[in-house]
């Protein structure tokens, strides 16, 4: 069996759909699993209406009808008028509805789960109706009966015995006479609450799945050629590699490059299943495939660039060495806060931490830290990651740019630039 993973890219609008439904005809002879992101840049919209509920912004409703409108605006060029997915995705909406209505809970990661997730639930929706339309038999999945994570939420640690004891008791027989469609990032706890898996996780979700049901490969349609060197908007001169290891990918991913989620590839080399990176719009076209043995040759570096990271420095307040048992501290406040480090400088008194900007965590985690320690720190940077670099990239990419924090390992170089 295959898995295929559409982003949110690929189903942004109906001619993306109607274009999936080609990509899907050309399998019908296969055991196909369908995992589907929220449609377009509908994940940021259900943030921002989260966060609006939650602040009782006065565009609240606004933000809402826009999401609602976008999404029943390309039914209508999909489907006649008395569809019945018309009223299925209007269901599905009404979640959101009575949640708005109440006070907001206290737990925001809480909230921004179980509003943000209806952006997978209506996209399989229309995909899983489309393609039935069409004639390709698919049954459409609620995931959250089969991922099953702890309650983290925004940020779900799967189980994966319960996981896999649940894909394999009744995945397999529902694809002997269907496609079966399902939402990506999604998960459901114990308690029947939704948990996201972090954001861009669809990917994760189809690795979880080929994972637990044996899959011949994994693949991922997107809208470039494959994995390339560089981010195609930053850099014109890119290339496209054919093939990539495991942990080259994983390498990849953990300094940033967001072609796939960074937890994607680990369940796919444990299993030694292939992952495929294709483009949505030429399906024949080789992509890039990531598997144990690939040769690759690093003609230009690859190339990861992060924005809107934070440069925080710690020290102690009587400016006392920072020591061990600083650092042990210091760390428990990071994991405690959910903030992830990118890169990180001691020197005798202080500690340098380059992070994400995530506004709440960020605040939380100062306010934290502040109670103990001395920080300041600088916001709005990038930062650039180089690998298999020459020192003449690095030059080249730095031009004008002023350096804060720099280390450089063999295969590895990362700057902090302001
Ligand atoms: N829709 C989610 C997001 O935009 C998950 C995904 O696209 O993979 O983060
Ligand atoms: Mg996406």
């Amino acid at each position: 069996m295959l898995v295929f993973k559409f982003g949110g890219a690929s189903v942004k609008d109906a001619a993306g759909i109607i274009n999936l439904a080609k990509v899907v005809g050309n399998y019908k002879n296969e055991q196909l699993l369908i995992v589907v992101s929220a449609m377009g840049k509908t994940t940021n919209a259900l943030e921002d209406l989260t966060k609006a509920y939650v602040n009782q912004a006065d565009d609240l409703h606004a933000i809402y009808e826009r999401i609602k409108q976008y999404h029943f605006e390309i039914m209508s060029e999909l489907f006649e008028a008395n569809h019945p997915v018309f009223d299925e995705v209007a269901n599905t909406f009404v979640e959101i509805d009575w949640m708005i209505e109440d006070e907001p809970h206290d737990d925001f990661d809480f909230t921004y789960d179980q509003i943000v997730s209806v952006g997978e639930l209506v996209s399989t929706r229309i995909v899983a109706a489309y393609l039935n339309h069409e004639g390709l038999k698919s049954q459409w999945l609620d995931v959250r009966g089969y991922i099953h994570t702890d309650n983290t939420y925004r940020e779900g640690m799967v189980q994966w015995d319960k996981t896999r004891e649940s894909i394999q008791l009744s995945i397999p027989a529902l694809l002997e006479h269907n496609f079966v469609v399902t939402q990506g990032f999604l998960g459901g706890t114990s308690e029947n609450f939704t948990t996201t898996l972090g954001r861009e996780g669809s990917d994760y979700t189809a690795s979880i799945f080929a994972a637990c049901l044996g899959a011949e490969s994994v693949t991922t349609w997107k809208d470039v050629p494959g994995i390339l060197n560089a981010d195609p908007k930053l850099f014109n001169d890119t290339v496209k590699f054919d093939e990539l290891t495991y942990t080259e990918a994983i390498e990849m991913t953990y300094y940033g490059a967001t072609v796939i989620h960074p937890k994607t590839i680990k369940p796919l080399q444990n299993s030694r299943i292939p992952l495929l990176v294709k483009p949505f719009g030429n399906p024949d076209a080789p992509g890039t495939v990531i598997k144990e043995t690939a040769s690759t040759v690093f003609e230009k570096p690859v190339i990861i660039i992060k924005q809107k990271q934070v440069l925080l420095s710690i020290a102690t307040k009587d400016y006392s060495f920072i020591s061990e048992d600083h650092l042990s501290d210091i760390f428990g406040r990071f994991a405690k806060n959910h903030v992830k480090i990118n890169v990180m400088q001691t020197s005798a008194l202080s500690f340098s931490v380059c992070f994400d900007l995530k506004d709440e965590r960020f605040e939380t985690l100062l306010k934290d830290l502040n109670k103990d320690y001395k920080t300041k720190y600088n916001n709005d940077l990038t930062l650039l990651t180089v690998r298999h670099y020459s020192t003449g990239n690095i030059k080249e990419l730095t031009i004008g740019k002023t350096v804060l924090l720099e280390q450089i390992s063999r295969n590895t170089a990362q700057l902090v630039l302001k």
